[in-house]
């Protein structure tokens, strides 16, 4: 197997495996119970909160653990809004996940006035409209860091300037740049940080959301007093477990893992650019988390390059794994300014920790095959 698609999510690294299954044998206490078998648990908790914490550059206390990347994104939007009721308007992206999106739609429904900041072609935000974007009743800016279709990294440090000028509170997305970008949130400066634990080789079902100390924001979850009584209920600890291993790993060989990485992603891109006529790059040439890479195949409906693809067990994706069911072409690509029929024919290959020059050699025998078959059947003709 080929995995390509380490942008949907990313393998279990063997090192959280064994983290969580010594654990699921050794620990069963209720970190809130006050004996031994509960206090060594909160022990092992508040472990992976310090280890999540630095791995950020943020301090323990700043880490609320979620049931995902999109708890995460939910619960920064909605608890900054509820918390300055006097202040009606969010500003966002039109390039955000829908755990975003989605958020920003409903609370539009609420009444609340939401910007969405067109990018460019190369999926960059467009600074001056959000500068002249924010009015005195702005709460929030929530701008993504890296994009998860075209890897598109945004400048989110200027972003944090612009909105400090006018006192507005930033929220960034983080779930895909952590472990494929240097994430650190005092260099970045945002208020509010996105993490989910399965895109760096942790389980899924448990995420990250990093609070400044001294924002003030509404609880997520009501109830008990866990997670500082931010978001209640009795805590997931084995995926908090298996998100402080998978961010402890990332410390110890992320810097290596992404040199490598970047490596067999540049050789996959040149090889894809070399043999494949007409073949469209989609994304920052530069700025973006290099492990992805989008292309267009003109003439071509994605979905049928990657069944193709799947028949020779190469994994992609056509765009972000939530839209997989949809027909609609990707609201990234088309803010792009690509055609419809462009969008729909892009596939992306996010590579990760395990991938092997064997399997950019594989792909770079397979794909090109595959694109010239598929056009032939469509009849399709590369202009020159
Ligand atoms: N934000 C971005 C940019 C993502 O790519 C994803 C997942 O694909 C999410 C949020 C949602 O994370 P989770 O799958 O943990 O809910």
């Amino acid at each position: 197997m080929v995995y390509l698609d380490n942008n949907a999510t990313t393998p279990l690294d063997p090192a959280v495996a064994e983290k969580i299954c010594w654990f699921l044998k050794e620990h069963f206490g209720n970190p809130s119970s006050l004996y031994p078998i509960g206090r060594a648990v909160k022990e092992i908790v508040t472990e992976a909160r310090e280890t999540v914490a630095k791995a950020l550059g943020a301090h323990r206390n700043e880490i609320i653990f979620t049931g995902s990347g999109t708890e995460a994104d939910n619960f920064a939007i909605r608890g900054v809004v509820d918390a300055l009721p006097e202040k009606n308007e969010i500003i966002t992206s039109t390039i955000e996940h829908l755990a975003v999106l989605r958020v920003a739609n409903y609370l539009e429904k609420k009444g609340v006035k939401v910007t969405y900041v067109p990018v460019d072609r190369f999926g960059t935000v467009d600074l001056d409209f959000l500068r002249d974007a924010i009015t005195p009743r702005t709460a929030l800016i929530s701008i993504m860091l890296a994009n998860n279709e075209v890897g598109t990294i945004q400048p989110i440090e200027t972003i944090v300037e612009i909105a400090k000028e006018k006192g507005v509170l930033v929220h960034t997305d983080a779930v895909q740049a952590f472990g494929k970008s240097d994430v650190n949130v005092e260099k970045l400066g945002v208020d509010l940080l996105s993490l989910s634990a399965h895109k760096i080789y942790g389980p899924k079902g448990v995420g990250a959301l990093y609070v400044r100390r001294g924002i003030d924001i509404c609880p997520f979850v009501h109830g008990g007093h866990q997670e500082r009584g931010m978001r209640a209920g009795t805590e997931n600890t084995i995926g908090i477990v298996g998100f402080g291993e998978a961010a402890r790993v990332l410390m110890e060989r992320g810097k290596k893992d992404r040199e490598k990485i970047e490596k067999l992603a540049e050789a996959l891109k040149k090889g894809i650019d070399e043999k494949i006529p007409k073949a469209k790059f989609n994304g920052h040439p530069e700025n973006r988390v290099k492990n992805t890479l989008n292309f267009s195949f003109p003439g071509l409906e994605a979905e049928a390059v990657l069944l193709a693809l799947a028949t020779k067990s190469i994994y992609v994706s056509t765009g972000s794994a939530c839209s997989e069911e949809s027909e609609e072409a990707s609201h990234v690509l088309l803010s792009l300014g690509l055609r419809p029929e462009i969008a729909r024919s892009s596939i992306r290959m996010s590579l990760g920790r395990f991938n092997t020059d064997e399997d950019i050699q594989l792909v770079l025998r397979e794909l090109p095959e595959i694109i010239v078959k598929l056009r032939q059947i469509s009849a399709f003709e590369p202009e020159e």
